[in-house]
């Protein structure tokens, strides 16, 4: 048997790789505190599930229309209004099973041979695996920590040539808990006007996730650049729906943007349909609802993260950037010795901590890990303490 090339050049999210590592040895009974996966330890708040039971009481068990119920638009309408201060119309909001059937739509749309597509590394995995996918050549474009984790504008405009088709940029930022400031976003939109056939996809689903008075800019906010602009959200992070497969992104509509909101609604008719009624009720209830549970995790997340760099840095040759959004933290874990995958590694199979090795998010991440702080305090102070411990006992790389 023989299958096409293209899947065997699709990537994978070794997080999850780690989690099923780690709950094989739990079952085994060891104790593992897992700060691999990225998902809030948080419940869904009870009102969205009770939204999505009374829907399925009230009926409401059939397919939808492929770019969602007009209603779940409609809250997303409000909900970017209320977050970025821009009306979008319910004609350019697609309901998506997920964050990352829109990475799969945009970079699908936009690859192929001969194209590139740039994307941040490290930056979320799947943005490299989907471009390889494809076939078009992938280009990195260095986050660096000198640099906060913030993107360079000038170094994302520098890797711009005449094969670029889709800029992909991510603030709040998975693995790094960057936040791009507004100055730096302001040089890159105008930098583009030289670059009119580049799309964008904007990844913003930790958009509210943002601390120390840091605020998130969404490109949304940018006139001159939304006849190409797809910008991907959802319910997963904000509202700990991680399971419940449910986003949404915003497209440009009309023949002017190339059909990009009628080709997205077509992949949806060809591939799974619609998404699920209940959960789209429960989005409606998410952005409708009380926001204190929303609050109080983010007061958790920005309490934990500081004790997460405060433990790090208080273990010698490790050395952690305040992370400014999102819910990670990624050390310069380079002066230990280690190489990162071999340190996450041995940190699971040996002082049962999980975490993920930087080059997971790309060549850049060399040098790094991330945690993630989807844990109670006591259980991170637990996992740091056993780090500190293990790396005291193998220094210089084991
Ligand atoms: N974008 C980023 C930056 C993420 O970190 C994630 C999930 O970790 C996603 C998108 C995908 O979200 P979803 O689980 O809704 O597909």
């Amino acid at each position: 048997m023989q299958t096409v090339g293209s899947f065997d050049r699709m990537g994978e999210e070794n997080a999850f790789a780690v989690l099923a590592r780690a709950a094989a040895l739990q079952a085994k009974g060891r104790d593992i505190v897992n700060l691999g996966i990225g998902q809030p330890d948080f419940k869904t708040p009870q009102h969205i599930v009770e939204a999505a039971i009374k829907a399925l009481r009230d009926g409401h068990h059939g397919y939808t229309p492929a770019t969602g119920l007009l209603e779940t638009r409609e809250a997303v309408v409000r909900r970017t209004l209320t977050t970025t201060g821009i009306e979008v119309s319910p004609d350019n909001v697609m309901i998506m099973p997920g964050g990352k059937p829109t990475m799969f739509a945009a970079i699908t749309m936009f690859g192929e041979p001969g194209v590139e597509i740039l994307y941040p590394d490290p930056g979320f995995p799947i943005y490299r695996s989907m471009i390889d996918y494809t076939g078009a050549k992938a280009v990195p474009v260095p986050i660096r920590e000198e640099n906060s984790f913030a993107f360079s504008a000038e170094e994302t405009l520098s890797k711009i040539t005449p094969a670029t088709r889709l800029l992909i940029i991510n603030s709040p930022a998975n693995p790094t808990g960057g936040v791009t400031p507004r100055a730096e976003i302001d040089k890159l939109v105008a930098g583009l006007e030289q670059h009119p056939d580049v799309a964008i996809m904007s990844d913003e689903i930790y958009d509210v996730m943002t601390y120390d008075g840091e605020t998130h800019t969404s490109l949304l906010t940018y006139p001159e650049i939304r006849d190409r602009l797809i910008v991907l959200n959802g319910w997963s992070k904000t509202w700990a729906m991680t399971g419940w497969r449910l986003g949404w992104s915003i497209w440009p509509n009309g023949p002017e943007s190339a059909d990009l909101y009628d080709k997205v609604r077509k992949l949806a008719v060809n591939c799974w349909s619609c998404v699920n009624a209940p959960s789209q009720f429960a989005g409606i209830a998410a952005i409708d609802g009380p926001q204190d549970d929303v609050e109080t995790m983010l007061a958790a997340f920005d309490s934990r993260r500081l004790l997460v760099t405060e433990r790090l840095n208080a273990i010698p040759n490790v050395c952690c950037a305040t992370p400014k959004g999102a819910f990670y933290a990624f050390p310069n874990i380079s002066a230990t010795g280690f190489k990162a995958k071999n340190l996450a590694s041995r940190l699971l199979e040996e002082a049962d901590v999980a975490l993920v090795g930087g080059p997971d998010f790309g060549d850049f991440g060399e040098g790094f890990v991330r945690l993630s702080c989807a844990a109670s305090e006591e259980r991170i102070e637990t996992a740091i303490g056993r780090m500190a411990e293990f790396l005291q006992k193998n220094t210089g790389g084991g």
